[in-house]
């Protein structure tokens, strides 16, 4: 004897979390459990509002100058080298909205939290960093090369 059993609980834990983990379309993030899943969810609505307003209020500085308009020449060309930054940045704000959104729509989806290239779940806290992030660190590096 000597051989101790492991508690059948243990063993059924095991094999659910074995076949989550190899069939792809059972695959999910198992280090996030429902707490942190709703904390997540909450601040991906609060980056939607903030991003809404911010690009509310990018909209607003990236209306065109009107040539009529009573601006010396220089402050022209300032005008719109801001206004050439301020789209930059809308772009970016609004890529970034609509990322939140999906991510929102993904978050209660068994997908959400997984890598889209290696199948891999994608560290928490660099989804509580970015949480519209679909790549993991690794991947999203070799993307960027
Ligand atoms: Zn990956």
């Amino acid at each position: 004897m000597g051989f101790k059993k492991e508690p059948l609980f243990n063993q059924s834990v095991k094999f659910i979390e074995v076949i989550f983990q190899k069939a792809p379309i059972f695959r999910y993030n198992i280090f996030m459990d429902k707490d942190s899943k709703d904390l997540l969810k909450k601040q991906i609505e609060d980056e939607i509002s903030s991003a809404t307003r911010q690009i509310e209020a990018l909209e607003e500085k990236t209306k065109p100058i009107s040539p009529d308009c009573s601006l010396g020449r220089l402050t022209r060309l300032e005008a719109m080298g801001e206004s050439h930054v301020a789209n930059k940045t809308l772009d970016n704000a609004r890529l970034r909205l609509t990322r939140l959104k999906n991510a929102l729509q993904r978050i209660d989806t068994p997908s959400f939290g997984i890598c889209i290239d290696c199948d891999e779940p994608i560290d928490i806290n660099r989804l509580k960093l970015r949480p519209e992030s679909v790549r993991c660190v690794a991947c999203e590096n070799e993307q960027n090369r």
